[in-house]
């Protein structure tokens, strides 16, 4: 079908529509009534398409259009044409924004879209989780309305975004935010926060531990370098001063020994990574060794040591860190006890699982303590432990040397009760020893 509109071509048209009328008329004699006629037919007809028109436009819940007939069929096509073409674009669009949401969805990070004036236009659902924020609940909001922490909306009134601003989530407490703000395209903001409590805790813990050796190191070396200063003329100092200097520096020397090698062997035992498990550990051959090793260390207390041991009870896994376990809560029982006290060490069959306890005759420790004491350097108080030499590292690296054995520490004790400590190892890591009665 030929749409040609020229004037020409509608000229010629005209002529042939109004030909037969013209004839007819001039055969009758009433050529300009039967011209009018027909001119006033053609408008009816006009009239009755714009009709059809904007029924269809206005009314009609079809896209198809009305049946036309000459000019009126290119028009309804050619409208018709274009929306569908909308239709198809507007598919494709609201597609686009449907992935872009998914997208948005996945990211490990909140994301939040904010008009010019801060009013929020979406969420997703890590923001919900960080600020508690209602989706849609919350579209057209402030977002200094509904995020109130004091240092977010000096941030954001301050307009400066280009650096992040850390803070408490305001819907969990013990949660740390770092918020970035993006402006986008026409004055939008994108609002970025993610998790990093736990890179605010390592952080912490990365300077607590510099600050801790540092502290540690401080105070044998000042000692040492007191010393050194008076050794510079050994001739004015009397021979029992002499001999007390050198007794000092060693035992100042032995503590940052001992130190130093703890923390190799923490770091060591934190950075293995997973165990195999293939190795066969006999417990209670390592725990006897272990009582035998600390005989020196024990002669000066004088502790009486009760072993109570099921030997056919062997474990999978890492021979060295369970003997760096026994070792350092076998050295702690003996060092803080007061001499002649009663160690008892047990290792016994529980149900398909096997439990370590060890429970001495000490001071015992107070309840405010407990959850701490496998924390790295820290210690119950340092009067007593200036005298036993400690780090507070030991606990520690029995933590990290079980979790290694999906295990856990238990600790009970109370002031003037003495103390036990215990763990058990799972039943996966249990070797069935020949011969054993289970
Ligand atoms: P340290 O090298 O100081 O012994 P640990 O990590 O082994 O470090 O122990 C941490 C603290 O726990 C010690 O300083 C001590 O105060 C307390 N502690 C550990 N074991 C015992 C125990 N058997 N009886 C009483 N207190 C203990």
């Amino acid at each position: 079908m030929g749409r040609n509109y020229t004037l020409s071509a509608i000229l010629r048209g005209l002529l042939v529509y109004l030909l037969p009328f013209v004839l007819v008329g001039w055969y009758l004699d009433v050529v300009w009534p039967a011209l009018a006629l027909a001119l006033l037919l053609k408008l009816c007809w006009h009239y009755y398409y714009i009709n059809r028109l904007t029924g269809w436009l206005w009314d009609s819940r079809t896209l198809l259009p009305p049946m036309g007939k000459g000019v009126w069929t290119d028009i309804f096509d050619g409208i018709y044409r274009t929306l569908r073409r909308n239709q198809v674009r507007q598919r494709s669009l609201s597609t686009l924004i449907k992935r872009f949401r998914q997208a948005s969805e996945a990211m490990p990070d909140a994301a939040v879209v904010l008009k010019e004036d801060g009013t929020v236009t979406w969420a997703n659902k890590l923001a919900q989780l960080y600020f508690g924020l209602q989706w849609p609940g919350d579209n057209g909001i402030r977002i200094t309305n509904l995020i109130r922490h004091p240092r977010f909306v000096k941030f954001f009134k301050n307009g400066d975004f280009s650096q992040a601003v850390t803070m408490h989530s305001p819907a969990h407490a013990s949660m740390e935010v770092e918020v970035r703000v993006m402006p986008y395209a026409d004055n939008q903001f994108l609002l970025i926060a993610r998790d990093v409590t736990q890179l605010t805790k390592l952080e912490r813990m990365r300077k607590d531990f510099v600050a801790n050796v540092s502290h540690e190191l401080k105070t044998p070396l000042t000692v040492m370098q007191g010393y050194l200063e008076m050794l510079d003329e050994p001739d004015l100092l009397p021979a029992k001063q002499l001999h007390k200097a050198i007794h000092d520096m060693t035992a100042q020397t032995a503590r940052m020994q001992n130190m130093v090698n703890q923390l190799l062997e923490l770091s060591r035992i934190e950075s293995s990574g997973p165990d195999s498990f293939t190795e066969e550990v006999d417990m209670a051959a390592l725990i006897r060794s272990c009582v035998h090793d600390v005989s020196l260390l024990n002669s000066e207390k004088q502790h009486r040591i009760e072993v109570s041991l099921d030997d056919h009870l062997n474990v999978y896994g890492s021979a060295d860190k369970l003997r760096a376990v026994v070792m350092n809560l076998l050295t702690n029982a003996i060092k803080y006890s007061p001499a002649g006290g009663t160690i008892n060490l047990s290792w016994q069959r529980r149900h398909l699982a096997a439990a370590f306890s060890i429970s001495d005759t000490g001071p015992g420790i107070g309840s405010e303590h407990l959850s701490r004491l496998t924390e790295r350097f820290y210690r119950i108080d340092a009067d007593r432990n200036s005298a036993t030499g400690g780090t507070g590292l030991g606990l520690s690296i029995v933590k990290h040397a079980l979790e290694h054995h999906r295990s856990r520490l238990q600790i009970d004790s109370k002031v003037g009760q003495g103390s036990r400590f215990s763990f058990v190892i799972p039943a996966e890591l249990i070797v069935q020893a020949k011969g054993s009665a289970t």
